[in-house]
């Protein structure tokens, strides 16, 4: 996510590498506000990912969105002080491809909002594993189909068995990550933010 490895950066988004070379003399004071998630919105207002302030400011000294909403933070940089955004808007519409969410650990425990999908267990991220709902030893794969959050008690009661074998039920059908699901997350990671409230919840 850095400055660098954008491949279309034009003078505008070598004056962004320079402004960040500047910037991280002045990690402490910046480093965290840097980091606070911003909201993207597609040009059309559609809520459509979440990433780092870093980025938004690049995406937005490049001309690729404008800020929508600022966060309150400044970030000081050669001489001249820029808003840190908490929103911004990508100013040509991009079409979204359904399920570009990776699958992985973290994306699977947040689908499953951090709860065991047998027993109702609600646990920390550490403290829960993933099952495969059907057992790889008897071909299931990892996949967003198959792969539901499980504490370890009933990840070793399962052990090789598909769920009515062990007298185990899903509490739903696990689904892969749709708009709705991603919009879901989105919700949750600004739950803390107000200034995201009126492009998430309607
Ligand atoms: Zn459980």
């Amino acid at each position: 996510m850095s400055a660098r490895s954008e491949p279309e950066a034009g003078p505008t988004g070598r004056h962004a590498a320079g402004l960040f070379a500047a910037a991280a003399m002045h990690r402490d004071s910046n480093g965290n506000s840097l980091h606070a998630p911003v909201l993207v919105l597609n040009a059309s207002y559609e809520p459509i990912n979440v990433c780092a302030a870093r980025r938004a400011l690049v995406l937005v000294l490049k001309g690729v969105a404008m800020t929508e909403e600022e966060n309150g933070h400044f970030l000081h940089a050669a001489r001249i002080a820029i808003r840190v955004p908490s929103v911004i808007r990508l100013l040509e519409y991009r079409r979204i491809p359904h399920q570009s969410r990776a699958l992985s650990r973290k994306n699977i425990l947040l689908r499953d909002r951090n709860t065991c999908q047998y027993c109702a267990t609600v646990l920390p991220s550490g403290e829960l594993t993933l099952d495969h709902v059907i057992p790889r030893s008897r071909g299931g794969s990892s996949t967003w189909e198959n792969l539901v959050a499980c504490c370890h008690g009933c990840n070793r009661r399962k052990g090789n068995q598909f769920p009515p074998e062990a007298g185990m039920k899903l509490m739903r059908e696990p689904r892969a990550f749709n708009l709705h699901t991603s919009r879901h997350i989105m919700r949750l990671m600004g739950r803390s933010d107000d200034k995201w409230r009126k492009y998430l919840f309607y």
